[in-house]
């Protein structure tokens, strides 16, 4: 560690990313990005890019691409704020509506392990509730922590769960003096997303990302949606830091994906009929699956470790994620892939199961 280091970058704790390995081909069902590839029209603005564009700055009001993401969500583009991933809207979000030293931020035990790290990094205090013993959220505890705001990950990672919006619409309009985020990572994979409370809800800011359900993660493109005040709260906050977080070729790809939504609905229900059958195999193979509204499952072996299902896994070519904290010690969290992917992973699995 460089004595050069200021007194927060010595003592923070950075969020560690699943592995990207390069020492062999692996399945990989690691990080739960999409199995399928983006729509081609997505490819196709990729193609036709103008080259010599890209001696300019990237459109600052990015008014294509919020457009875009303003059609599909049925809201106005002011309403809708774009970043470099949602990781970095959610980075954005925690000084935006929390305080250094102040009330702090609510969240469960078991959930992003992004938003302790963003808590510490900040200096913004944060109430940890543990999950159910079932994992799932209990919304009024959360709700009587003395927090200024809340952050919730729906359906939730790693553990997959899903709140219906008939929860979390009451949950939002109780807290309404409070701010609320709702980290909608997963939420194609789901359908019951909040973003028709941000109309009402002034307290209320939807992440969201093309990391996972537009097949986009290595474009690195989220948004956010919530009233105009907030909005421009986060973008004072990215203001501070940079004024162009998405890129030119970004902009015109990720508009352009969006408008395709025949094509991603037919993708996610082929993720969502493959998420089901992985569950009722790992189901005959002895684990306990947490019912799950993502892309991936959490699940763990009535006999076998998380870490030795990990382990042998990644023997036999097939990357998952393992985490080895407290309460999900035993659990591996696996992203759904396509057919082949996921037959190969159980074969795997029933190799390291016959032994
Ligand atoms: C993947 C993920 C994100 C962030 O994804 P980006 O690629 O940064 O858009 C945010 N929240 C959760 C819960 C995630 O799993």
């Amino acid at each position: 560690m460089s004595a050069f280091y200021s007194k927060r970058i010595a003592s923070i704790l950075p969020y560690v990313a699943g592995e990207q390995p390069k020492d062999r081909k692996y399945v990989k069902l690691n990080t739960n990005e999409n199995p399928y590839p983006p729509s081609p029209k997505a490819e196709a603005a990729l193609h036709g890019f103008d080259a010599a564009s890209l001696k300019l700055y990237p459109p600052l009001e990015m008014r294509g691409l919020r457009e875009a993401i303003a059609r599909a969500e049925g809201v106005a583009p002011e309403n809708v704020f774009c970043g470099n991933g949602s990781d970095e809207i959610l980075a954005f979000c925690f000084p935006a509506f929390f305080d250094e030293g102040g009330a702090g931020a609510a969240f469960a035990d078991v959930t992003y392990s992004f938003y302790p790290v963003f808590c510490n990094f900040f200096g913004i205090p944060a109430h940890i509730l543990p999950l159910n013993e079932d994992f799932t959220l209990d919304l009024g505890a959360l709700s009587a922590l003395p927090a200024q705001g809340m952050v919730v990950a729906n359906p939730n990672a790693p553990t997959g769960i899903g709140i219906p919006l008939s929860a979390i619409e009451p949950f939002v309009r109780e807290n309404a003096g409070r701010i609320v985020i709702l980290d909608e990572a997963y939420m194609p994979f789901f359908g019951q997303s909040a973003v028709p409370l941000t109309k009402t809800c002034k307290n209320l800011v939807v992440v969201k990302t093309f990391s996972k359900g537009y097949a986009l993660a290595g474009m690195r493109c989220g948004y956010a949606i919530a009233d105009r005040e907030l909005i421009a709260g986060l973008e004072r906050c990215r203001d501070s830091f940079n004024s162009y977080p998405v890129d030119s070729v970004c902009q015109a790809v990720c508009a352009a994906a969006i408008g395709d939504a025949d094509y991603y609905r037919e993708r996610t229900a082929q993720v969502i009929s493959e998420r089901e059958r992985l569950t009722e195999q790992l189901q005959k193979r002895g684990f306990f699956v947490l019912p799950s509204a993502a892309n991936f499952v959490f699940a763990r072996h009535a006999a076998r470790g998380g870490r030795e299902v990990y382990e042998g896994l990644r023997a036999r070519g097939v990357l998952v994620r393992h985490f080895g904290v407290e309460r999900i010690r035993e659990f591996c969290r696996i992203t759904v892939g396509t057919a082949a992917e996921n037959d190969a992973l159980l074969s795997a699995l029933d190799d390291l199961l016959s032994r």
